[in-house]
Formats: structure tokens, sequence, C-alpha cells
């Protein structure tokens, strides 16, 4: 036997921090369990999913390969399944921790607060000492109280929480305009989520205290939609426009698990919201140009001054794909990307240019409408 040491990360969110916990597993030397393994390690996600299928038929009651499968799987963006194994690894071995820690963070994404918990719990009782673990669920106990008096309203593919009468308009407003952005994005991107996705609505405080976002962040997605109430109906525009900005991190999320680069997920979110390419447009010249290179981790630790210009660019960098490409090879990228293909190669592969010709047009464009260059 080699011992093959595979360094597990539990996927962080968009605008969320990845959590990392690595790990040891002794693997066999031959066959599609190495392979398998082998795949996961090198981030080479599609293949890891498929030698893990192959690795269970033969051995289907391993734990260690039913969570190693469960990891592909999540990084394939098939959640259903990747729970379904993770929650089949745990019953075999209930002391498996990175079990736990993917199946709680996967049931809290779903909107299933209360599962959440009860993994986390069972875990800490066989690892008292997982403080991060710890800490997290201490978090999920907190929203679940503060949300346990909220009340629900739902459409066909979204619950929206909310506090009390005051939000009854603002709630049903929420539901109204997130169908309405199903139907108008998903006919666009020929993509729908596949699960159904909860928004909560909030007063400020609430949102300050839940999400811990910077001052400018209007809305947040982090496996669901946050949003603070500000006056909520008295500027239904601007409502209308985070909640369909936050519905594009959904889909991008649905289909791209693993995350793919800010500047992709935010210009697609900025450039789809209601009225968004024309924002962009005004937007760019109000701040400094930021190359998309630049971009590619979470926008919260940018300049403030470079934040409106850096969403604008990362719009017309993503109108930009849609016209060269199209939606469906711009779905594909995001796919390949989340599933942890190589970028450079994916975006040659997908848009048919290499990154570095797109990102230097793109330049020349957003400064030609940039007086500060
Ligand atoms: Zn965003």
């Amino acid at each position: 036997m080699r011992v093959a040491s595979v360094v597990i990360v539990l996927l962080g969110l968009c605008g969320g921090e990845a959590a990392a916990q690595s790990l040891s597993l002794v693997v066999p030397p031959a066959g599609a369990a190495r392979e398998a393994f082998q795949a996961l390690e090198d981030g080479r996600y599609k293949d890891a999913d498929a030698a893990f299928g192959r690795a269970l038929a033969a051995a289907p009651d391993d734990p260690a390969i039913l969570l190693g499968a469960g990891i592909a799987a999540r990084r394939v963006s098939d959640t259903a399944r990747a729970r379904e194994l993770l929650t089949r690894a745990l019953q075999i071995d209930p002391a498996l921790t990175p079990a736990s820690q993917l199946l709680g963070t996967m049931l809290y994404e779903a909107g299933d607060v209360e599962g959440a918990v009860r993994v986390f719990d069972a875990a800490l009782v066989r690892a008292p000492d997982q403080a991060p673990m710890r800490a997290r669920v201490e978090e999920w106990r907190k929203e679940a109280a503060l949300h346990e008096g909220f009340r629900r309203a739902v459409g066909g593919h979204f619950t929206v929480l909310f506090e009390g009468p005051a939000e009854e308009d603002a709630a049903a407003a929420a539901v109204d305009i997130l169908e309405a952005a199903h139907d108008r994005v998903g006919s666009l991107l020929q993509t729908f989520p596949r699960e159904p996705i909860t928004v909560v609505l909030y007063t400020q405080q609430q949102f300050r205290d839940v999400t811990r976002t910077p001052g400018w962040s209007g809305g947040l997605f982090d496996g669901r939609i946050r949003l603070p109430i500000r006056g909520g109906l008295a500027d239904r525009r601007e409502f209308e426009r985070v909640l369909t900005h936050e519905y594009v991190h959904a889909l991008v999320h649905s289909v791209a698990a693993g995350g793919v680069p800010a500047w992709l997920n935010e210009g697609l979110a900025a450039a789809l919201e209601t009225g968004g390419m024309d924002r962009a447009r005004r937007d760019i010249a109000r701040g400094p140009v930021v190359p998309l290179s630049q971009l590619v981790r979470s926008f919260s630790s940018l300049p403030a001054a470079a934040v409106p210009s850096a969403y604008a660019g990362s719009a017309l960098a993503v109108g930009e794909i849609l016209d060269r490409a199209g939606a469906p090879r711009l779905m594909g990228l995001l796919a390949d990307l989340g599933a942890g293909a190589d970028f450079d190669l994916a975006f040659l592969s997908w848009v048919q240019m290499p990154f570095a010709d797109f990102e230097r047009e793109w330049l020349e464009t957003v400064r030609a409408a940039n007086p500060r260059r």
C-alpha cells in the first residue's frame, strides 16, 4: 500500500472564504481508486468523478472512496449525488469528519440549516477539537434562531423568508421579480438552477450582522440570496437590480459549485442584472481600469474607488464573450472552470482565442471609454 496525501478543499462560495482541510488517505497502489484519488489531488475533477464511479462499482461500501466520490461529484456540480455519497460514507464511518464538513456545508447551502446543524453536532461529538466547525455551527444556530420567527412567501422556484407584516409587500415583489429573472436569464443562457433557491430579506442591521459584508455591498449570495431591505419597494428598481444580480450568482453556483474567477461571476451578474449593460457603459469611467487578471478573487478587497469600474469592466468583458462565443459556450466555460479545468486552456477552447489576446483587446476598449486610463 502507498500512502497518498490528498488535500481536500471544502469549497468556498463566491464572496465567502474557502475553508481548507487537509486529509491523508491510504489508497490502493493501482486500479480505479488510485486513479480517482490522483485525479482528485491534481484537480482533474471530471476524470476523478468518472474513476470514482468505477472504484465504487468494485468497492461500494468503502467510506474513503465514498468521500472522494462525494467531493468529485460536488466539484462537477452534481450536488444531489454528492449529498447521497457523503451521507452513505457517514452511515458506514460516522467518524469521517471531512465527510461531515462537506455534507453539513452542502445541506446549509441547500437551505437545510437544521440538517446542517445535525451533521456538524454529530461530527463534533467524535471530533470535539474542531474549533472552526464549532464556530460555524454556532453561527448557523444563531441564524436558525433569527429565521425561526420569519414568515415565508413561496414561488415556483424560490422561497422568500421575511420578518413581519412590514416586509410582506417586498417579499411578494421579490417572488415576482425572481420568477421573471428565472425566465429571462434562463432563456438567454439556456440554464436553470437545479434546486429551489432560498432568499432572506433582512433589516440593514440584521444583514450586516449575518453577512459581515463591506458597506457598499447591496446583497449577497452564499448558498442563499440575502438582501437588506432599504425601504424595499420605495426603490423598486434598485431592489430588482440587486435581486436579479444575486440570482445570477445563484445560477453560476448551480453550474460551477467549485467557483470561477470573480470577474466572470461578477461580470455575468452585473451584465444580466436589470439595466446592467447600460450601467456598465456608464460606470466604466467612474474609476480606474483594473485588469481582469487582477480580478480573480473576490471584489471585497478592492479600494472603494475601484469597485464600480471593476464591476463595469467585468460586465463589458462578459458581454464581449457572449457576443463572440454565445451563451452555450460561456456556460461551458463556467462549468469546466468550476470542475477544475486550467483557465487558459478552457478559455481558449470555449472562446476560441487566447485569454491574453482577449484581455488586451478588452483593455483597449475600456481604456478608450475611460478618460482616466
Ligand atoms: Zn455580485
